[in-house]
């Protein structure tokens, strides 16, 4: 953990002296919340959400991104179990046809048997989905 912050403090040093941007690849949303403006998450090699970071985290609206935050344990109460979103990633050398999380997601329908397209439900959120949650993250 030490010498991960010290790398962090070194990357955004680096990019406040040369200006320059930087695109950080993780699966730990603890180091992004901490360290980028905006997040892009992906699955099955696509970017299915993308905003500003305080956004993206304090209002999910992809239902992978809902169940990647729900599997955090910060995001629990204490004692209760951590979701777990069901299933397994597909291959990306034999993805189903469709949206590739439509095995695993708590809203697929017959709509999400044909490829959902990158739309913009909310102001500067770009989504890839038929039915985000966009009722939850209104209120
Ligand atoms: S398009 Fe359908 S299956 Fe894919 S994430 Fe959205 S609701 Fe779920």
């Amino acid at each position: 953990m030490t010498i991960q912050g010290q790398i962090l403090y070194e990357a955004q040093k680096l990019c406040r002296e040369t200006g320059t941007a930087m695109i950080w690849i993780t699966h730990d949303l603890a180091v992004v919340a901490g360290l980028v403006d905006k997040i892009c998450v992906m699955y099955a090699g696509r970017i299915v959400e993308q905003g500003a970071i305080s956004d993206v985290l304090d209002n999910p609206v992809h239902p992978y991104t809902v169940g990647l935050l729900g599997s955090v344990p910060g995001h629990n109460t204490r004692g209760e179990r951590l979701y777990q979103i069901p299933g397994m990633t597909p291959s990306l050398l034999n993805l189903p046809t469709g949206c590739a999380f439509q095995a695993r997601c708590p809203r697929a329908d017959e709509a999400c048997t044909a490829e959902p397209n990158i739309t913009q439900p909310l102001a500067n959120r770009n989504v890839r989905c038929f039915h985000p949650y966009l009722q939850e993250a209104a209120e």
